[in-house]
């Protein structure tokens, strides 16, 4: 057997980590400013991470959401203080697309509607409803295209108003577009869907995936227009790479037995290295340091030469070029040692290192893509 090939690849075996380094087998070292997709929110193998998970592994690794686990309830805690979302209840899964998947079904349960309202470019992830929910038909298949789905242009208030109507189940929206090359609703789009939700009974889900967890500068991304969502979906940074996912879920909305559930969301490895996560980015403050080192490089890449335009908000940033930028990004893992993402749109780098940069290694990152544009202007 082999891996089913669904990936293109770089050929580098990668071996060990630590914080905002990873090295390959041969011993060369990469400075990580992808994040492996949005994901080593505290870096790569933190401590206090490491030794979480060890500890729970040597006590207990699994059991099912047929008894009580107590880390849950540590973890509803801890993310609710951070977040500023205490009042709300914590559904956890494993996977963004999951997490997607449960809101909008939730959605539908609460208050019985089936069409959904996402927005161009969008990305939710691959499970059915949620691959529905994504603006990218050549990832459905012809078995998600089942669903009663409007793709509406980002920050188009008008579009908005017309399609928004007494019988739509929910709005799923990105609290900054990730795949798409890093779009970012206005606030006052923001508040207009909140609005129109309220008038006509239809649920507003923030898709935090990527752009929460600190990320921003913001525990979510949506804090900016200062707007509470009726679910907010969690993963990426959530467990700095240990897989686990989660809806935030506002109090009116009414919990039964049986509307949600899974096997391995929620079990104790993924609550430990969950907690490890919050109270790292709490311990470090680290959602002020990715404000901080967000601002600094912004600053300096708008200076750059052939940068037609940089976006974002803290350590999500998308910086577009006037060209292709497939090639620029293969020199820097392989002429440079810097790992970057790429997105749908060619033309833009992606940069989501991890939380913890250090100006060092911000300067490091410009010190490499400098001269890696040098051939491309
Ligand atoms: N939502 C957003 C905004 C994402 O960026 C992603 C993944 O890139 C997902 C959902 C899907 O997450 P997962 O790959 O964990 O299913």
């Amino acid at each position: 057997m082999k891996p089913f090939d669904v990936y293109p690849l770089f050929e580098i075996e990668l071996v060990k980590s630590r914080d905002c380094w990873i090295w390959d087998k041969d011993g060369k070292k990469y400075l990580d400013f992808y994040g492996g997709h949005a994901v080593i929110s505290i870096g790569h193998t933190h401590p206090h991470y490491v030794k979480k998970i060890k500890q729970q592994l040597e006590n207990i690794a699994f059991y099912s959401n047929s008894v009580k686990i107590r880390q849950q309830e540590e973890l509803s805690q801890k993310l609710g203080e951070l977040s500023g979302y205490n009042d709300y209840d914590l559904f956890l899964c494993n996977s963004g697309a999951e997490a997607n998947e449960n809101a909008l079904k939730l959605s539908s349960f609460h208050n019985g509607r089936k069409k959904i309202i996402a927005f161009e470019k969008s990305f939710h992830g691959r499970t059915s409803l949620a691959v529905a929910a994504t603006n990218d038909a050549s990832i459905q298949a012809p078995v998600n295209n089942l669903h009663e789905i409007a793709f509406l242009p980002l920050n188009n208030e008008a579009a908005l108003a017309k399609a928004l109507t007494n019988d739509v189940c929910a709005v799923i929206i990105e609290g900054i577009q990730g795949v798409a090359g890093i779009q970012t609703p206005s606030d006052d789009f923001l508040k207009l869907i909140r609005k129109k939700c309220d008038e006509t009974g239809t649920l507003l889900i923030l898709d935090e995936v990527q752009s929460g967890y600190g990320r921003t500068g913001m525990f979510f991304a949506h804090q900016y227009a200062n707007i509470r969502p009726d679910m907010i979906t969690i993963a990426k940074g959530m467990g700095n790479g240990f897989p686990v996912a989660g809806l935030l879920i506002a109090p009116h909305i009414k919990a039964k037995y049986g509307m949600l559930g899974t096997t391995f969301g929620g079990g104790y490895l993924a609550c430990a290295a969950a907690i490890a996560v919050l109270d790292v980015i709490k311990e470090e403050k680290l959602i002020g340091n990715a404000a901080n080192m967000g601002s600094y490089l912004v600053e300096k890449i708008k200076k750059m030469d052939g940068v037609k335009e940089v976006r974002g908000k803290g350590l999500m940033i998308g910086v577009e070029m006037h060209f292709n930028t497939s090639a620029l990004r293969n020199d820097l893992v392989f002429k440079h040692q810097i790992f970057t993402g790429s997105a749908s749109n060619k033309n833009t780098v992606r940069l989501l290192p991890p939380l913890t940069i250090t100006k060092a290694e911000a300067d490091h990152f410009l010190k490499g893509f400098t001269p890696a544009l040098k051939p491309y202007l």
